[in-house]
């Protein structure tokens, strides 16, 4: 079975107003987990990639594994992601590998980088103008974009804004109409990484509110929005770890930004934690093991529940029968009907 275009995902689930968990992965357990938790629960699946994962997997190796999981899971609409494409090569290279979907994030110059290893904000223009190239390349395979406007905090793989600014919902109309784009970033005070806060944030629900009314037909999407519970970095720290105390984003936040027009909620931290976690205890409570399947199993199963967890937060969980996934074939065909005058914004074909 083929992968599935994040936008048909997206359209479904703002059609019934859920959200959906995009995972991030760099191996062959979380695949495994994720789509473990996606058949148990019923749900469709964004499973995404960053630039790091696909060179820390020799990319081959991730395309084989996304291909063994939709061919194992017929039932269960999945959505492979390019998560904070730096630029157009890199999106040409994960759509040559299949991908369905990839993200164009134009809000930063990947390029420049500063001493402290941050990367300056482009300029309105600039980032309409790389995402505009890229939704016109990927649309021609019927591969959805999401891009991004504003820039979060955090660190996260190679995402170090060199400063933190919020969306402006005025720019939204402007940047979604002359882009394309089919899913939008945006930044509402989340932050990427497990360092996020210090005490429980206060997100810019209004900003959502507003953008969703301003680009309906635009699916808006929340990036650093791991919880990192507590009791999990508790956990990863009675068994020799060192992290620091900190905070995420509570999962009722997630509900309510998915009840004002959220629908894709990216999730990397919480997998990472709840695999290292596990992995510790094995090592602390058997120190003789030395078979990595002793370790890496155990780490499987807690990310297993833990997306399974999420699955069920968000509302994802029982859709995924809801309808038949398109083909990029078919959503190349719906692009090139909106290219000609019909409605390329929320992928119906129609004049409206
Ligand atoms: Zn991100």
């Amino acid at each position: 079975m083929p992968l599935t275009p994040m936008r048909q995902i997206l359209d479904e689930a703002a059609k019934k107003k859920y959200g959906v968990g995009a995972y991030n992965v760099n191996n062959m357990e979380q695949i495994q987990a994720i789509m473990k938790a996606a058949k148990e629960t019923k749900s469709p699946v964004i499973i995404q990639a960053s630039h790091g994962a696909l060179e820390y997997s020799n990319m081959i190796y991730l395309k084989k594994l996304m291909e063994a999981a939709a061919e194992e899971n017929p039932e269960i609409p999945v959505a492979m992601h390019l998560d904070h494409g730096p630029n157009l090569k890199t999106v040409k290279a994960a759509i040559a590998l299949g991908f369905s979907s990839v993200m164009i994030d134009g809000s930063l110059d990947y390029d420049t980088k500063t001493a402290g290893g941050a990367h300056p904000a482009r300029t309105f223009e600039d980032n309409i103008r790389v995402t505009k190239e890229v939704v016109d390349y990927a649309h021609g395979f019927g591969v959805s974009v999401e891009g991004e406007l504003g820039t979060l905090g955090g660190i996260e793989d190679d995402t170090h804004a060199e400063a933190v600014h919020l969306t402006d919902p005025e720019q939204c109309e402007e940047f979604c109409r002359r882009t394309g784009v089919d899913a939008l970033a945006i930044a509402i005070g989340t932050s990427h990484g497990a360092y996020k806060f210090k005490a429980e944030p206060k997100l810019a629900m209004d900003l959502v509110k507003e953008i969703h009314q301003r680009v309906p037909n635009v699916r808006l999407v929340m990036h650093g929005s791991s919880s990192v519970p507590a009791a999990l970095v508790d956990e990863v720290n009675k068994y020799g770890g060192k992290l620091e105390k900190t905070m995420g984003v509570p999962v009722k936040a997630i509900q309510e930004a998915v009840g004002l027009g959220i629908n894709k909620i990216n999730v990397d931290t919480d997998g990472r934690l709840v695999i290292t976690a596990a992995i510790r205890k094995v090592f602390f409570e058997k120190p003789k093991e030395f078979d990595p399947r002793k370790y890496l199993g155990p780490a499987r199963e807690a990310l297993t529940k833990l997306i399974a967890e999420r699955m069920v937060e968000f509302g994802t969980a029982g859709h995924a029968g809801d309808y038949q996934p398109l083909s990029l074939a078919e959503m190349k065909v719906i692009y090139a009907a909106g290219a000609s005058g019909g409605c390329g914004g929320c992928g119906c074909g129609k004049k409206h």
